[in-house]
């Protein structure tokens, strides 16, 4: 793949992990950390510019960057998306299949993606992460 755009952002959300036998069994917030890493074999025009020049707009992967009333996941109650199975595995997957959705439904009629790989890391905390693709 020749191209790969990369970028990070943060957001706010809070959550409980139903039934864990624990502190993250209580409700609490974290700084949650996501890099997403899109590849692509071509290039392709975005909402805001009409020639072949993007993998996707740098805003179309930092979609969940933006607070909840307007769409993203920044100071969310996560467990009202996802129900009571909140972890960064569970998140990342959440993560990967939404931002592919918006990435291909900003797309031309005629262009599927196929070509598109997605990569979603999360971090709950500075040191623990969880990577997910397919
Ligand atoms: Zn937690």
């Amino acid at each position: 793949m020749p191209w790969k755009l990369v970028t990070e952002f943060t957001f706010d959300s809070a959550h409980v992990i139903v039934g864990y036998d624990g502190p993250c069994g209580r409700l609490h917030g974290h700084t949650y950390r996501v890099k997403m890493e899109l590849e692509s074999s071509t290039l392709r025009s975005s909402e805001c510019v009409d020639r072949a020049i993007m993998v996707a707009d740098f805003k179309t992967l930092k979609w969940a960057k933006k607070d909840i009333d307007a769409g993203g996941l920044d100071h969310a109650y996560l467990n009202d998306l996802l129900g009571d199975d909140t972890t960064a595995e569970v998140i990342a997957q959440y993560l990967y299949r939404e931002t592919l959705r918006r990435i291909k439904q900003s797309l031309s009629e005629n262009d599927l993606g196929d070509d598109l790989k997605l990569k979603v890391s999360i971090w709950e905390t500075a040191d623990s992460y969880c990577e997910y693709w397919e």
